[in-house]
């Protein structure tokens, strides 16, 4: 992948540093830890009050994956975890859950050392799953195809 490239759209317009997990579950964490501080597992003395984030999306792409996790935290998130209740949602939760998955798979492809674990084969694989999540989030497919999101209630 190339660096200083937006690698959603492709644009040159300059990187922001994105999230990869979403601001707000970093927050909901603290907020429910015991200490009020979140640690990392693989460095657990270092405290982490903010997650991972690197530069990833140009600002119009990190506008749009915001607009959707606003929507999450605001409509469905939080919401959930006061009441425990089913909750009704639209769309957005596709486009969020398809963008959270694209971002973790996306930064995790910029590791070099987890590349070059890879079979050829898979790499060529998550590629294909890269790019149909990006057509997705940019509305160019519909919907994500055969590369679906399910998502399951664990607490
Ligand atoms: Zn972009």
């Amino acid at each position: 992948m190339v660096r200083n490239v937006c690698k959603l759209c492709g644009s040159k317009k300059g990187l922001q540093q994105s999230h990869i997990i979403p601001k707000f579950v970093f927050k909901w964490l603290k907020e429910s830890s015991a200490t009020g501080y979140l640690r990392v597992g693989a460095n657990p003395n270092i405290r982490c009050q903010d997650g991972l984030k690197t530069e990833l999306l140009c600002w119009d792409c990190e506008q749009l994956l915001s607009s959707w996790e606003n929507e999450v935290s605001k409509s469905l998130f939080y919401p959930y975890q006061s009441t425990k209740q089913p909750l009704s949602y639209s769309e957005y939760l596709l486009k969020f859950s398809v963008s959270l998955s694209w971002r973790v798979l996306t930064y995790l492809m910029l590791d070099d050392n987890i590349k070059a674990d890879l079979s050829p084969s898979l790499t060529q694989k998550i590629e294909q799953v890269l790019a149909t999540w990006k057509n997705f989030i940019l509305d160019i497919k519909p919907n994500p195809g055969i590369f679906e999101q399910h998502l399951l209630d664990l607490l």
